[in-house]
């Protein structure tokens, strides 16, 4: 019978072999079709011959499961994926997160986890202080991902606009709460609302112009509005760095509007939070500095694993005031300690979690931030070529932004999703398509891999003109060559 604990022996040909399939990946991944054929039903067969009623032997659990993730899902960390912000995870990252399942610390009091808990408070005080954040007001936490720091800040915005709050929920609310975004904004912010028992009806989308960024005059004027009717705009979230698009809102304009009205003013920078690593575009975050709480996500532009969200703040007691509980059962143990011991359960929505930080700290402890300039700097370079090949494709880059993400038109009236979808078919690259707000479809291609050369990007625009072209000859339309 297996055990849950393996012998010696086992144990050492288990971790060689995770390890040497972890190296062909890393190796060979270049080699396969970046997006898998979907079929539900093969997926389902294998597994129907797991009923758990005896065990196996590791090596072949493992192969099964290496095998499937080969085979069954769309390969983010594939050099030709221009996809959704997912990277190619560092190699210090994949150290990290093994080194914390197997170290498995429990973060939820401070006093069970002491360099856990001080790893990722050092590592939110330095990237407060990367995003202008005065030294002695930094506070945060690390969260699952960008959409549960969203909701982190929607619930700050909330315990500031009311310290009833905590105690009464939206019932303490005078007038009607509402949160301004922009259309484009990320969708996590609707859900927030959702689960804060706002409601989505609370979220003022507005509508962006036509550079695709939401104007700090059309929300002035909506928050005035609202306002004379009775309600309270109480938030004013702007995104640095559109999901759909990359762009970055007016930061310090949109936070002079939000300080008119006393609304929490909170910067969505999940991906685009990136410049505040590269001198030469951190003045795009202009005044990113003065927002009450900042998105930022390590498993984005910093490449870390999966599961690695930053929410940050300027505020030192709203997260306490938001989150803490009296708890009987936890440790006071750490009361001991002098100085602003934090316990992590009492700064977030999570109670015992995984030790996120380590992977951020172990890559950045190696590569620096020097080295993620590099890498961010290469993939900015990567951003560009793919706009200027695509334009002597004949392809319209319709967004602006320097960061590496472009939206594509064709000038010959080809619809775009149905050239994403056939370069997606075809397995030699993965784009997707997004809707502008004129209704047009536009190809989203986005680098999000610091491992992506300028022949993987050429591959990309021969693939997108080989979709063009079969499209445009079975739709009857002209065929065209390369410009
Ligand atoms: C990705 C993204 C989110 C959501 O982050 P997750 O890490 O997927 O939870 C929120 N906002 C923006 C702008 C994003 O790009």
């Amino acid at each position: 019978m297996m055990k849950l604990d393996l012998d010696t022996a086992t144990r050492g040909d288990l971790w060689q072999q995770v390890v040497g399939e972890m190296e062909r990946y890393h190796d060979q991944i270049s080699e396969v079709r970046v997006a898998p054929v979907l079929d539900i039903g093969s997926i389902r067969d294998r597994l129907s011959a797991f009923d758990f009623e005896r065990g196996m032997p590791p090596s072949e659990a493992v192969c099964f499961a290496v095998n499937g993730m080969w085979r069954d899902q769309v390969h983010t960390p594939h050099p030709r994926y221009f996809g959704l912000f997912n990277p190619a995870p560092t190699s210090m990252g994949i150290a990290g997160d093994a080194l914390v399942a197997a170290f498995n610390p429990q973060i939820a009091a401070w006093s069970h986890s002491p360099f856990a808990s001080e790893v990722e408070r050092h590592l939110i005080l330095a990237l407060g202080r990367r995003f202008g954040y005065p030294g002695d007001a930094i506070d945060g936490v690390f969260a699952s991902g960008g959409a549960e720091a969203n909701h982190t800040a929607v619930l700050c915005a909330l315990t500031h606009a009311s310290p009833r709050f905590a105690r009464e929920g939206v019932r303490a609310m005078a007038s009607s709460p509402l949160l301004y975004v922009s259309a484009l904004s990320h969708d996590s912010v609707l859900k927030a609302a959702r689960l804060c028992g706002l409601g989505t009806d609370a979220v003022r989308i507005v509508a962006v112009d036509s550079r695709l960024r939401l104007a700090p005059e059309t929300v002035g004027a909506a928050m005035e509005r609202d306002r004379a009717a009775g309600n309270a705009p109480i938030m004013l979230v702007a995104t640095a760095g559109s999901t759909s698009a990359g762009v970055i809102d007016d930061i310090a304009g949109l936070g002079a509007i939000a300080r008119r009205h006393g609304a929490w003013f909170h910067v969505d920078a999940a991906w685009g939070g990136m410049a505040a690593l590269l001198p030469e575009l951190y003045s795009l975050l202009d005044g990113i500095g003065q927002a009450d709480s900042i998105t930022f996500d390590a498993h984005k532009s910093l490449s870390t694993p999966m599961g690695a969200g930053i929410f940050l703040t300027r505020h030192p007691d709203i997260l306490e005031h938001t989150f803490r509980v009296n708890a009987d059962y936890m440790p006071r143990d750490g009361a001991s300690q002098a100085g602003n011991m934090i316990d992590p359960f009492a700064h977030s929505m999570q109670w015992s979690r995984r030790f996120t930080g380590l992977k951020l700290f172990l890559s950045l402890a190696v590569a620096g931030w020097e080295g993620y300039a590099g890498a961010l700097r290469h993939q900015v370079a990567m951003g560009e070529r793919l706009c200027r090949q695509a334009r002597a494709d004949g392809w319209k880059v319709v967004n602006d932004t320097p960061l590496p993400l472009a939206l594509l038109t064709d000038g010959g009236g080809v619809d775009a999703a149905a050239v994403a979808q056939a370069v997606v078919a075809s397995g030699e690259a993965w784009v997707s398509s997004v809707r502008l707000p004129s209704g047009a479809a536009a190809i989203r291609a986005c680098i999000t891999n610091y491992r992506t050369q300028p022949a993987d990007v050429d591959a990309l625009i021969a693939s997108l003109g080989r979709a063009r072209a079969a499209l445009g000859s079975a739709s009857g339309g002209a065929q065209r060559t390369r410009a």
